[in-house]
């Protein structure tokens, strides 16, 4: 397999006029040393880079895909749509239509507003829990990933964490200073936080958290999650941008039946198009303009191929039972690498939720940001680079999610995992 000789290329001459080349870090391979790959087509779960290599795709552009590329039902509903124009900057039915899909999954929605991507979905959620409130504190948590907005890039993830500091350089102290991080699962340290200070907010959570890689939350952390926001009048926002529709058509809420106040959505239900959203009780939207005067707009918002690429998506979920397959096959695929893990006694564990998952090269569960970050780093490179020349595509991160999708068969999910055993027994044997 020639892996970099035009990537690299390509990958050089992008430097020269994109900053490192990428558009979003991650994508710039940075934390396993090396070159990203140029694609130039996808189809099904296959990715086809530039050089030619064939991939089995489990980025999934980073949780949208979850049908695989190219499915035909959205890529129909793309054209059609696409005939009748590409944006009005007024409002046409698709928006009512994706509305009304979304609140079928999740009851806790009565009115939703869409926005253009999963940052501006959770920054609007807490300027409107701000307003909602009168308070101005947010508790969010170490490693939960948020989008980039100035009140939500604190510990943000595998970033550069200090603690009570911004993660990056333009975030004003003062802004930072509102909002709180604490553990995940730790819920003495959340009561603790209430209890010492007043005036907050809200607490936006990832109820199954995928930005550190993937960590199972203690069910009785979200409910408590849940009491202790009611008994303060502070809002529960679940940040579901990367669950909804993910882990089940209802997201996480619906797989520990906790119903937050707000909820921000993207991902997949812009079926690969840039779309975020946010909504909840309508008491609580109804303060956002023109309904009430929490301001907040979008050019593009509500735009009707991204509507119609998220509808004929979410359509697709239920008409097809994506959910009932991918849980089916997952757990088939969940036991190999139990298996594989055992037999070759590698310091790993493999953590899953539904269809999104992360191999932690850890040796013991990973509950929380501060367990995700004594991961063996060097460990996962090696892992990375192994499957990749095994032709499979996996986030170039330790602290990122795997995301299957509904194009993979069977018999691609053994070969992934018959690649994880093979290289599980190199690293083993070296
Ligand atoms: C991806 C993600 C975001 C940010 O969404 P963008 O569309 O990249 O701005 C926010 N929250 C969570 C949980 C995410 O996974």
């Amino acid at each position: 397999m020639n892996l970099t000789k035009k990537s690299k290329k390509f990958f050089e001459e992008a430097q020269l006029h994109l900053v490192g080349g990428v558009n979003s870090p991650v994508r710039a391979f940075k934390n396993v040393d090396g070159n990203p790959i140029f694609f130039s087509r996808g189809k099904g779960a296959y990715l086809f880079d530039v050089d030619g290599n064939r991939f089995i795709d489990l980025v999934s552009s980073w949780g949208p895909l979850i049908l695989g590329h190219l499915n035909l039902s959205v890529v129909n509903k793309i054209k059609k749509t696409l005939r009748q124009g590409i944006t009005f900057g007024a409002p046409s039915v698709l928006e009512i239509e994706l509305a009304k899909e979304i609140k079928k999954s999740f009851k806790s929605i009565e009115k939703i507003r869409f926005v253009n991507s999963g940052t501006e979905a959770t920054l609007s959620a807490i300027r409107l829990a701000r307003a909602y409130t009168h308070k101005k504190r947010i508790i969010k948590f170490d490693g939960c990933y948020h989008g980039h907005s100035d009140s939500l890039l604190i510990a943000a993830g595998s970033g550069p964490a200090t603690l009570g500091l911004p993660d990056s350089p333009g975030v004003p102290p003062e802004i930072a200073s509102l909002t709180t991080s604490i553990g995940f699962n730790d819920f003495e340290a959340v009561k603790k936080t209430f209890e010492t200070m007043n005036d907050i907010a809200a607490v936006i959570v990832e109820p199954i958290p995928g930005n550190m890689g993937v960590v199972i939350p203690h069910p009785a952390f979200l409910k408590s999650l849940r009491e202790i926001t009611s008994q303060y009048q502070a809002l529960l926002i679940f940040d579901e941008v990367m669950t909804g529709f993910r882990v089940s058509m209802g997201g996480a809420q619906e797989i520990y039946e906790i119903q937050p106040d707000l909820t921000t959505l993207g991902k997949i239900i812009g079926g690969g198009f840039p779309v975020g959203a946010y909504g909840g009780k309508s008491e609580i939207m109804d303060l956002v303009a023109p309904v009430g005067n929490v301001y907040q707009a979008g050019t593009l918002s509500g735009n009707p191929i991204a509507m119609a690429a998220g509808l004929a998506t979410l359509k697709e979920l239920k008409n097809k039972n994506v959910h009932s397959y991918l849980n089916k096959h997952l757990t088939i695929f969940d036991n190999k690498v139990q298996e594989s893990i055992k037999k070759t006694k590698i310091n790993a564990v493999f953590q899953r939720s539904g269809s999104m998952a992360t191999l932690f090269f850890n040796s013991n569960p990973v509950l929380n940001y501060e367990d995700a970050k004594h991961s063996n780093l060097t460990q996962f490179k090696k892992f990375f680079y192994k499957m990749l020349e095994r032709g499979i595509y996996l986030p170039p991160s330790q602290f990122e999610a795997w995301f299957f999708s509904f194009a993979l068969t069977e018999k691609q999910m053994s070969k992934i995992a018959k690649a994880i055993d093979e290289v599980l027994i190199t690293m083993r044997d070296e």
